[in-house]
């Protein structure tokens, strides 16, 4: 089975030109000038006024978590074809060990949850909850199996969080195995108590999940994640990076020649507290951790993914429903499930809001939206590029296409949308995974089970 897009403009991380790209099975064969004047294939595609790019990885995603004694509302089936929808070709999901389990154990329950259902290729970090000598040698067994990349927490007391004392163990064994540690960057000790004195105080619409989740405790996690990092001589990579005061931390520790690495996601760069302030019960539905920040911040990370002190954007998708998730927590708010649904609107927003409003290039939101991702999280050069040899992901993007965003047309499995009546500019009308066309006319064509888990490499060099 051969494919030939013809006419349009080939965008990589590096470069944008137009050429013809041609597609044998699942990898692509050759991109060129002209190529489709001299090769013939069984299906072509035009793409005259489209941008041609390697569909969207997403290295933050929650299908199905088990979460405040419920689920995240999109399985790996709903949540995967939510992703090819919107241009995303790849997802990277969380595992997770439970309490008395070995990782091996949390490994193979979320293999066999995706393994069915998933549409697109996936791989999966695994959540460390707890630290000691079998778990750490199990680190070593996990990469083996193509892991390569573990989060632990430093928020969640009691439910994820783990002390200095085991994120420092940790770390130093990836100086050994080459895994790559990841943190959530929250000081949840600090948090807790003024989690506790809120709601002895009777605060407790959803704006209080933000008030007592301040900058400053992002911030501080975040210093001491890359200072144990530091003394360990390993990278470290900060998840769902949302304040100033964590992005400073971040400059200053890669200023000094630390391999401190960051994502940010599109709800810290286009909505804020003022989301979580509204009215009645609706701020539950921007109820995520960390939480909304002052809109004031957003210029910052902006900036942060210009100077590339940011160097990727991913989801963290998580979503439950308003109506029958979100609302347990309608008394109290540190009951209200944490997580926003955004794998379908990624690839998308970061084009309107980067490229369309001229923040970033469209070869630095190629790198953000999938090189960079491949590259640090051991999928490179399989996945992430347009190239010879490389598997054929590819978005064929109409930039000129307006639409609105809501949860009337959206495909995720959650009755809401977080930017509802949105206008963007973009739209991934033909997307592709290993040369299969998943959507095409509007219309989807994947396959449950068609995804397949990917063993990924160690930790490489990092981006550009
Ligand atoms: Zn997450």
């Amino acid at each position: 089975m051969t494919t030939l897009i013809k006419n349009g403009t080939v965008v990589t991380a590096t470069d944008m030109t137009p050429a013809d790209v041609l597609i044998d099975g699942e990898r692509i064969r050759a991109i060129g000038l002209g190529l489709g004047d001299s090769v013939t294939a069984e299906t072509v595609i035009d793409a005259t006024g489209r941008y041609v790019m390697p569909g969207g990885i997403d290295v933050h995603t929650h299908m199905e978590l088990p979460f405040g004694g419920t689920f995240a509302s999109d399985d790996f089936g709903t949540g995967t074809a939510a992703a090819a929808w919107g241009g995303t070709t790849t997802i990277v999901d969380f595992a997770v060990q439970s309490y008395g389990e070995t990782l091996s154990q949390g490994l193979d329950t979320w293999l066999q949850k995706a393994g069915p259902k998933s549409h697109i290729d996936y791989g999966l970090h695994l959540i460390v909850r707890e630290i000691n000598d079998s778990t750490l040698r199990e680190m070593d067994t996990m990469i083996d199996r193509g892991v390569t990349s573990f989060k632990l927490f430093m928020a969640y007391p009691g439910v994820f969080m783990v002390d200095d004392a085991s994120i420092f163990r940790a770390m130093s064994r990836t100086a050994d195995n080459g895994g790559l540690i990841m943190l959530h960057a929250e000081n949840g000790g600090a948090i807790d108590v003024l989690v506790q004195r809120y709601l002895a105080e009777g605060k407790t619409a959803p704006v209080n999940h933000g008030l007592t989740r301040p900058a400053s405790m992002e911030g501080e996690a975040t210093h001491r994640a890359i200072a144990l990092a530091e003394l360990a001589g390993v990278p470290v990579y900060i998840v769902h990076l949302s304040a100033r005061e964590a992005l400073t931390a971040v400059r200053e520790g890669r200023s000094r020649g630390v391999p401190a690495y960051a994502e940010t996601c599109p709800q810290y760069l286009y909505l804020s507290l003022d989301d979580l302030a509204r009215p009645g019960f609706e701020g539950a539905k921007y109820v995520c951790s960390p939480p909304l920040r002052t809109a004031d911040h957003q210029a910052d990370l902006w900036r942060g993914l210009v100077t590339d002190d940011l160097q990727v954007v991913s989801t963290d998708h998580c979503p439950f429903d308003y109506k029958d998730q979100k609302i347990l927590g309608k008394d109290d708010f540190s009951a209200i499930p944490n997580g926003l649904p955004g794998v379908e609107d990624r690839y998308t927003l970061l084009w309107d809001g980067g490229v369309a409003a001229g923040h970033i290039s469209p070869t630095r939101f190629v790198e953000l939206i999938a090189t960079a991702p491949a590259r640090m999280f051991g999928l490179h050069p399989r996945k992430g590029t347009l190239a010879p040899g490389a598997d054929a992901d590819v978005v064929v993007f109409n930039p000129d296409a307006d639409r609105t965003i809501s949860a009337g047309t959206h495909h995720m499995r959650v009755d809401y949308s977080a930017y509802e009546g949105r206008k963007v500019r973009g739209n991934p009308e033909v997307v592709m995974q290993r040369g299969n066309i998943l959507v095409q006319d509007g219309k989807f064509h994947g396959q449950p089970g068609a995804g397949r888990f990917l063993e990924r490499s160690r930790f490489g060099p990092g981006p550009g």
